[in-house]
């Protein structure tokens, strides 16, 4: 076996125990140096992913290459060194490689990348007019739009977000050069807003050309400043700045004059080597409705997720904020809430806030039994709702744009089937319905096809692994576990 061969085999074992943003973020462009008398040189490309393998990832690597090579290693040492002749071998799934159509603006030859870490404070004046008028609303923003209790120091790290949380702190500490773009996904109330703005409110100690605006915004300025005869004003507010960060990207979808203009703010910028942070509910390949050029530029930065808490980091939150808000809760009383709130950290905030006030509202100290009868209700609230059919064809077509008139309809166009049959797969998976009520459920289909589709699915999820479709699938239960 050559190293190469060698490699490429530990990938695809360390590959199946990742998730594709990690294993992506991690392992591309990474090679054997050298292999010798038991030792291995591992070359990864900057010093940012060689203290993460060495610290995350090293045991993994190791078991792999023993499992590999059927031999012990004694030895790992971890080298920064770009791969000559740029190309790289990394395993692009099917799905994921590159269309040869895009052309390719950014001269991606690793020996132009300048991987220094400081940062230097550009001399151009400064331009607080750019952004005056981007000032928040009200007392919880800042003038760059940006909430102040949005930062580092109140993220709480665990399982679910250190990758997106050490991303965003590498773009500070190198801002436009690591990583650009830094795409950050995952479900709703997670912490994403939370740490794009955290990655502003740190910026904003060195430079005052920053800009937070969601997609939404984003596209009703540029509406805005179209009808009003000022589109140059416009492209000049958004492409002279030194960071852009854009909440929830995933709502440009569809709109097609707010793509393009978008797609040649994002070049501008990127060119220039000034950095674009964008955040979205779902990976950039699971948006049908935005445009391959823009998916493309999306992916061609880091990809960071953005998971589910832990209990221990739900636990940490809830301590931290129980602290800030003057109140802190006993260590019963924590895990209690932690193990009761199951979808995200903004229904523990909510939970807390919600403990807090009514105590405080009664003058009493929060013991287990009094938290356990508030809580009750707010549990029965927010978790025992359940899930219905219907939410579940909702959620669905959300997601692939369309309605859920499109979904039960008779109409049987092709971009129909797929939303089809996984709306149908999810009922199954998730309420275990019988096959002819699914049917029904779905415009009075045959019981027949509602099994035909949820086998479908379930052979390329459960026996392809395809990892596209089960990111997909995770983005719709995300839809519809919110929803509540
Ligand atoms: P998203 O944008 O992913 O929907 P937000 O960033 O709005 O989620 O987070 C929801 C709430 O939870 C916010 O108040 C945020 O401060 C809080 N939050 C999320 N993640 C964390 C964390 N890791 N540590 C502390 N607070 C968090
Ligand atoms: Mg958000």
């Amino acid at each position: 076996m050559t190293n190469e061969q060698v490699w490429q085999a530990v990938l695809g074992e360390i590959e199946v125990s990742l998730s594709r943003a990690n294993f992506v973020t991690w392992f591309k462009d990474t090679f054997i140096g050298s292999f010798e008398n038991e030792r291995l040189i591992i070359c990864v490309p900057n010093a940012f992913v060689k203290k993460w393998l060495e610290e995350k990832y090293h045991k993994n690597i190791l078991g792999a290459i023993e499992s590999v090579t059927k031999q012990k290693i004694k030895e790992i040492i971890y080298k920064i060194e770009l791969k000559r002749g740029g190309g790289t071998n990394f395993p692009l799934s099917r799905s994921e490689s590159k269309s040869d159509d895009e052309p390719s603006f950014k001269n991606e030859s690793p020996n132009n990348k300048n991987y220094s870490s400081s940062f230097v404070k550009s001399n151009e004046q400064t331009t607080n007019e750019i952004t005056s008028n981007q000032s928040g609303n009200g007392n919880s923003t800042n003038r760059f739009g940006l909430n102040p209790r949005y930062v580092f120091e109140n993220f709480v790290v665990g399982k679910g977000n250190e990758l997106a949380n050490a991303a965003c702190q590498a773009v500070v500490n190198n801002l436009g050069k690591a990583y650009n773009p830094l795409f950050i996904y995952g479900g709703v109330g997670l912490g994403k807003t939370h740490l794009l703005q955290a990655i502003g409110n740190a910026v904003a100690k060195t430079t005052d050309k920053i800009l937070y605006v969601t997609s939404e915004k984003f596209t009703n300025n540029y509406i805005q400043a179209v009808k009003t005869g000022k589109a140059k004003e416009f492209k000049n507010l958004y492409r002279n700045v030194d960071l852009l960060l854009v909440d929830d990207i995933q709502f440009m979808g569809g709109k097609d004059g707010t793509q393009e203009e978008f797609f040649h703010t994002f070049n501008e910028l990127q060119q220039n080597d000034k950095q674009i942070v964008l955040t979205s509910d779902r990976p950039p390949k699971s948006m049908p409705a935005i445009e391959k050029r823009l998916i493309s530029r999306f992916e061609s930065g880091m990809v960071a997720d953005v998971g589910k808490p832990d209990i221990e980091t739900k636990i940490a939150i809830l301590e931290k904020k129980s602290i800030e808000k003057g109140c802190p809760l006993d260590k019963d009383i924590l895990n209690y809430v932690a193990d009761h709130v199951q979808n995200n950290i903004r229904e523990l905030e909510g939970a807390l806030t919600k403990i807090i006030a009514s105590h405080q509202f009664k003058g009493l100290t929060p013991t287990l039994k009094s938290v356990k009868e508030i809580m009750g209700d707010y549990i029965s609230n927010i978790q025992t709702k359940s899930l219905t059919p219907k939410e579940i064809i909702d959620a669905t077509a959300k997601f692939y744009n369309l309605t859920y008139k499109d979904l039960v309809g008779q109409s049987r166009k092709k971009e129909l089937v797929w939303p089809r049959q996984t709306a149908i797969y999810l009922i199954r998976e998730e309420l275990n319905t019988s096959y002819p009520t699914i049917g029904a459920e779905l415009g009075g289909r045959d019981h027949t096809t509602a099994m035909h589709s949820y086998n479908k699915i379930y052979q390329e999820v459960k026996e392809k692994g395809n990892e596209k479709i089960k990111q997909e699938l995770e983005s719709i239960r995300q839809l519809f576990s919110n929803a509540y």
